[in-house]
């Protein structure tokens, strides 16, 4: 059969229109089909025709020409032959037969195409309420685990998937692995949370404030496990933030490893996983420690790097915005076996963007410890809205944590016992009122013990604590500026015989 298509139809016509100009009178050109013109598309005649008949199960459609006019030209069209004869150029081009009970238009879809129509559809919406049932399904069958194992007994696909990528590394290699570190912020969050479950828990060896810190073991290894208690959700969720989205990995700040959210018992845990220090925070370790000078100025020179690292914006895409801690104690820095401290919870920090001028303070209803607390901060006459305000709080910190750290220092044979600043000015836990009177109104400082003023390192200790702690903030040292002077005192000790490395590690230490 020769379809009419969008092809052969403008050919039809064109041939008819040369038709019309080339015929003779009485001669008429035909559109002429299937066997009747072996190759030609037209004929000539006196009368040109359609016809259609079924022969043998298939409907068969002729065009041609006629030389006189047929008794089934003017016969009746029955449901199994018709045929129409028309006297004009190519006057069969349109002329259509429809026979009868023919029910569809002979140019509509066939029955055929009619369910491939309908069924085709139906089909895909089947297969897509199929999908929908097997997802809504699997969500169910998650969150059931979710409230019904513990953290450490979950075993869901997504583990054992990201499992076999966790597979043998250890945390080490884990962490500066690009494939997993991505950004370099910190690992990808299933990693993370699959890091976590894979914990398990040890001993309890801190409470804190607002949680339990506990040594856990992973693949053998040891890591810290702060929980959070839910009423420092928020303490959890900043320091979560500042951890995946800022580069800290620094010598001088405790090594994040993952954070973890799960529902035990239809109540929140938080989890946060770092690097495990078994000397403690360096509140644990002055009680029972005695330090020589250079110990000494090795724990202080360590801890005014971690609080340069955070107080500086580094731009670039290895960058990062600038932070203040806003809870800087020797309870929140931890020594490392080598001596160097690490500083801890970024639960209160701040951050901010110069570039951007952002600053970002979170909204952790939490405030500071008030022993350590600024002046400004006691007396309620801090700018919030000025992202220097906050570094100059961590100063006035970091000048208590000092003195903590000298009065631990022997000179002369003499040492003092470990005491918390302003020890013998407030109670044991002292009230906001208690630490205003002593730190605004009566403007008193921890005493420095006399015998620090014979020791060189010392007394240049001395002199640093004293500008840290300026009334006004504007007139304290700098971050930066204490860690230059600190090294400076560091270059006139021999390096250590047994870290030789210490003082060459870091070529801005
Ligand atoms: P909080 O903020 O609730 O006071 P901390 O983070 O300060 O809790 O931790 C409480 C105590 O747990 C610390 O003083 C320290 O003794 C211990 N601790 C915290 N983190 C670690 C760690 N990474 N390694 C070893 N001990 C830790
Ligand atoms: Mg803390």
């Amino acid at each position: 059969m020769l379809p009419q298509t969008a092809i052969t139809r403008p050919l039809l016509v064109i041939l008819c229109l040369v038709g019309n100009i080339t015929l003779t009178a009485g001669q008429l050109n035909c559109v002429c089909m299937k066997s009747l013109c072996s190759e030609n598309l037209t004929c000539s005649g006196d009368w040109c025709f359609v016809s259609k008949h079924w022969q043998d199960g298939e409907m068969i459609h002729k065009k041609g020409c006629l030389k006189e006019e047929t008794e089934l030209c003017r016969g009746s069209i029955t449901k199994n032959y018709g045929m129409k004869c028309c006297q004009g150029n190519m006057c069969n081009l349109d002329l259509s037969i429809q026979l009868t009970g023919e029910n569809l238009p002979e140019e509509g879809p066939s029955l055929k195409n009619l369910l491939l129509m309908i069924l085709v559809p139906l089909f895909a919406i089947l297969i897509l309420i199929i999908l929908v049932g097997l997802f809504v399904w699997k969500l169910a069958l998650r969150r059931r685990r979710h409230m019904t194992f513990g953290p450490n007994e979950l075993g869901d696909v997504d583990f054992m998937l990201k499992t076999s990528l966790v597979g043998d590394s250890t945390l080490e290699v884990l962490l500066n692995d690009d494939c997993t570190t991505g950004s370099g912020s910190g690992l990808p969050f299933l990693v993370q949370r699959t890091v976590a479950r894979q914990i398990t828990l040890v001993e309890c060896v801190g409470k804190g404030r607002y949680g339990e810190v506990w040594r856990g073991t992973w693949h053998g290894e040891n890591v810290a496990v702060k929980i959070f208690s839910s009423r420092d959700e928020q303490s959890w969720f900043r320091e979560t933030e500042i951890y995946n989205t800022v580069l800290l990995r620094h010598d001088n700040i405790l090594g994040f490893i993952a954070s973890d959210m799960t529902s035990r018992n239809s109540s929140t845990q938080l989890w946060l996983i770092t690097h495990y220090h078994e000397h403690g925070s360096l509140y644990d370790y002055l009680q029972c420690t005695v330090l020589d000078a250079e110990t000494c100025l090795r724990l202080a020179t360590s801890i005014i790097c971690g609080l340069v690292h955070l107080h500086v914006e580094i731009f670039g895409t290895q960058g990062k915005p600038a932070i203040a801690h806003r809870d800087l104690k020797s309870r929140n820095i931890l020594v490392k076996n080598n001596k160097q401290c690490c500083i801890a919870d970024l639960g209160l920090a701040v951050m901010h963007s110069q570039s951007s001028d952002y600053l970002d303070i979170g909204n952790n209803p939490r405030v500071g410890t008030k022993r350590y607390m600024a002046p400004e901060v006691l007396d309620e006459q801090i700018r919030m809205d000025c992202f220097e305000s906050f570094k100059r709080t961590d100063i006035w910190a970091f000048g208590l944590v000092l003195w903590e750290i000298a009065r631990r220092t022997v000179v002369n044979g003499i040492i003092e016992d470990y005491k918390p600043p302003f020890f013998d000015l407030v109670p044991v836990d002292p009230s906001f009122e208690d630490m205003k009177k002593v730190v605004c109104i009566d403007q008193q400082t921890p005493t420095i013990p006399n015998r620090m003023f014979s020791d060189p390192t010392l007394s240049a200790l001395a002199k640093i604590m004293k500008e840290c702690w300026f009334q006004s903030p504007p007139a304290r040292l700098t971050a930066l500026r204490i860690k230059k002077t600190l090294k400076k005192l560091s270059n006139s000790f021999h390096k250590p015989k047994h870290s030789p490395n210490f003082w060459d590690q870091r070529s801005d230490f």
